[in-house]
């Protein structure tokens, strides 16, 4: 068995480093596994029964075998609300051809935001595809796989493979890829972070556990339904990986319409239009043509479409700052000098570029702080209507909060803690400013809300 010896030397500033020698057989310490993870929502038996376990292969290293068994419940799991079995003609989503890209997957019904469209255990778990593996490797894979598919992988592994099979296809003729298997990982692989990063950090006992280019171990999973949806920089759909059950959920963004193609993201959609499209034909061989980068029809520039490059960049650009400066309601609801208007106002601009940029994964948080705002000002309807949407857009992303917002909405007066507060403090500051009390420092008689989450 293989292993690196580590040995810890103090730099001149007086931190420790930590050095390592690579066994020469390094890479041989990955080997090929198969794991039993537990069951998904079947669509057999009318959709009412659980597959006992999913079996699934993965290229691991030894070493992180005991880390990744760890993080998966022993016997069964918990299935959350939001992802109770779709039944087979219920289901929401189908693979068809697209015009220009292959295929995609369209939804087969409408679908709302925040709504499950599918999930799924990945087909395969392999190391990052940073990671410069030789071609052995790859072929190893792919034989061990090839061979253990009649004795340990059940039926559903085969048409994952056969589908597998038909993405590593789509990346032949890009060249770099020598193994079919290689050609899957490269396209396809959404990053696993399988290796706690801070347990391991924190442990003293033993050296931080990095790769040679001295990066956390990054793993990839191949979800085979999940990795048919194409890319566009306004994505309608989000995936949500969980680390306990090592599935993803495929989740609305926004309503879906009938027929519509299900976009996710490839890169952060946020950056400039020249740097996404760089970082795609680069990690993916493909240049976006979504209508944010391919304006009239084309993938350059004309003269006069650089104004509506730069203001879609300025835009995004102004949207990545504003998710972290934009005012929390805790604070507005206590500072009685600002105008209510002022911060509702704020976040439905910040909701109104949002849609026009199309990056609907960042209005959740505007939503959140808008339906407080109202309850804040004891305004019911308000409330109701914005918290809905908080209710709605969580169910995958944040089940506990959209659980939450469900038991508000019932009774939101008396179950949303400190209902109308806003309201009150201004009606009592003008009560005793009729009375003649005149000016007081607010700081004084309003303590902050929620002191020990409020910043600064
Ligand atoms: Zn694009």
């Amino acid at each position: 068995m293989s292993s690196r010896s580590w040995s810890c030397s103090i730099s001149s500033k007086g931190e420790k480093v930590w050095k390592t020698t690579l066994p020469p057989d390094y890479e041989r310490s990955y080997t090929f596994q198969t794991l039993c993870l537990p069951g998904l929502p079947s669509s057999a038996h009318g959709g009412l029964g659980w597959d006992g376990s999913t079996p699934i292969s993965c290229l691991v290293n030894k070493s992180h075998l005991d880390a990744l068994l760890a993080a998966l419940p022993p016997t069964f799991c918990v299935i959350p609300q939001a992802l109770s079995p779709i039944r087979e003609e219920d289901q929401l989503h189908e693979v068809r051809k697209t015009k220009i890209k292959g295929e995609g997957l369209f939804a087969t019904r409408s679908i709302e935001e925040g709504q499950l469209i599918l999930w799924e255990h990945p087909a395969i778990i392999l190391p990052s595809t940073d990671r410069e593996f030789n071609k052995e490797i790859y072929e190893d894979l792919g034989k061990a796989v090839a061979s253990a598919s009649d004795k340990e992988l059940n039926t559903r592994w085969l048409r994952r493979q056969a589908e597998a099979t038909k993405m590593a296809n789509e990346y032949e003729g890009d060249g770099g890829c020598d193994t079919w298997i290689e050609g899957v990982v490269r396209t396809n692989a959404i990053v696993l972070d399988l290796i706690e990063g801070p347990k391991m950090q924190q442990s003293k006992k033993k050296p931080p556990q990095h790769d040679k280019d001295g990066q956390k171990e990054i793993y990839g999973g191949i979800y085979p339904l999940i990795n048919r949806a194409n890319h566009s920089c306004a994505p309608n759909a989000s995936v949500k990986w969980d680390r306990s059950t090592l599935s993803a959920s495929l989740y609305a963004l926004r309503d879906i319409e009938e027929g519509e193609e299900i976009f996710k993201t490839y890169v952060n959609p946020l950056l400039p239009r020249a740097i996404r499209l760089k970082t795609l034909n680069k990690n993916y061989k493909f240049l976006c043509d979504c209508a944010h980068c391919n304006l009239e029809g084309k993938l350059a520039v004309s003269s006069n479409e650089v104004a509506l490059v730069a203001e879609s960049d300025a835009n995004r650009e102004l949207l990545a700052t504003w998710i972290f400066t934009q005012p929390t309601y805790k604070k507005w609801s206590t500072d009685l000098c600002r105008a209510d208007n002022l911060f509702i106002k704020s976040h439905m601009d910040a909701l109104a570029l949002i849609e026009k940029e199309g990056v609907y994964a960042l209005q959740a948080i505007f939503i959140e702080e808008l339906a407080m705002a109202h309850a804040m000002l004891g305004d019911l309807e308000g409330f109701k209507k914005w918290g809905e949407r908080v209710r709605k857009l969580n169910r995958v992303e944040d089940p506990e909060l959209s659980r939450r917002f469900q038991d508000w909405l019932v009774y939101p007066e008396k179950r949303v803690r400190r209902w109308g507060w806003r309201k009150r403090m201004k009606e009592e500051s003008n009560g005793r400013n009729a009375k003649g009390i005149g000016d007081v420092d607010i700081g004084l008689i309003f303590e902050p809300i929620d002191s020990e989450s409020e910043e600064d």
